[in-house]
């Protein structure tokens, strides 16, 4: 397999022990708990959907994970291995090693808007990971056939769509490698005529087997491609269970009271 037909496939790995495996998460910011024992797993393959009301602490839940906030204690641990104590001093070596398991793309595509579409994609394998610009590119290329636009490798940030600009945000996020793919709202600051267009994506990535959690408010996408939901409430996981099950027999009154608001 050349590097760039890789470059469209998960990373593989062990498949016995789940993925990641998060146990009893918090923070708080202040005197404000924001996450308040936050269990989960996920195996290879899966995708999580995570919903709730706004400030429930989803995307603190992602930052978490992916080393852009220190949760204050809990334990996450990936393939079965040690997990690691948050409330103890964790190691520059684990923080990094924690951080290069995912990759994050956020609400906002945040670009670099003084770099073309190519240049966006690479300089993360090329500057953190040591990747040569050669290999970095080929990949580059094939993750932007895969989401339609080798066209746009030249082409910088503001002369792309919101749609486009996202799907490089995907393709910079793939080109990563990670092990595990972080969605936080990817759609809601997009245009409604926008937001299939990466909802297709993701689609596709859940059927080629990538590993994702992914905060939405698109509860039919989440219905579609979801292993499992988690229903978040002030800091805790009030509800979890497979869609089919959750959206239309939800066992706890916050649950429902939710989703009757949204749906
Ligand atoms: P959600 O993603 O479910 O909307 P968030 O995780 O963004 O929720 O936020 C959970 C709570 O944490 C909210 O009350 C929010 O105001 C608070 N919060 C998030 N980030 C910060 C921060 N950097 N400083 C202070 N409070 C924050």
């Amino acid at each position: 397999m050349s590097h760039a037909d890789d470059a469209v496939t998960p990373p593989a790995g062990p498949t016995g022990a789940p993925l990641l495996r998060v146990q009893g998460l918090q923070k708080s910011f202040g005197a404000n708990r924001v996450l308040d024992g936050v269990d989960l797993e996920v195996r290879r393959g899966e995708v999580l959907v995570l919903i709730g009301p706004s400030g429930s602490g989803k995307t603190t839940v992602l930052r978490c994970l992916n080393g852009l906030e220190t949760a204050d204690a809990g334990r996450i641990g990936y393939d079965g291995g040690p997990s690691i104590d948050l409330a103890g001093r964790v190691s520059k070596a684990d923080r990094a090693a924690m951080r290069d398991r995912s990759a994050m793309v956020f609400q906002h595509h945040n670009l670099f808007p003084h770099l073309t579409v190519l240049q966006n994609v690479i300089e993360g394998p090329v500057q953190a990971h040591g990747v040569s610009r050669a290999d970095a590119t080929a990949r580059a290329e094939a993750l932007l056939e895969r989401v339609g636009l080798a066209e746009k490798r030249d082409a910088y940030p503001f002369e792309l769509s919101g749609g486009q600009q996202q799907r490089v945000g995907i393709v910079r996020a793939l080109a990563l490698r990670p092990d595990l793919l972080l969605f936080d709202e990817p759609t809601s600051a997009l245009d409604p005529e926008l937001v299939g267009e990466v909802l297709k994506v993701l689609r596709g990535l859940a059927d080629e087997g990538w590993t994702m959690i992914i905060v939405t408010h698109e509860l039919a996408f989440a219905r579609e491609v979801a292993d499992e939901v988690l229903f978040f409430d002030e800091g805790v996981i009030v509800e979890r269970g497979a869609p089919a099950t959750l959206f239309t027999r939800p066992e706890k009154e916050r649950t429902r009271r939710f989703l009757d608001r949204i749906l």
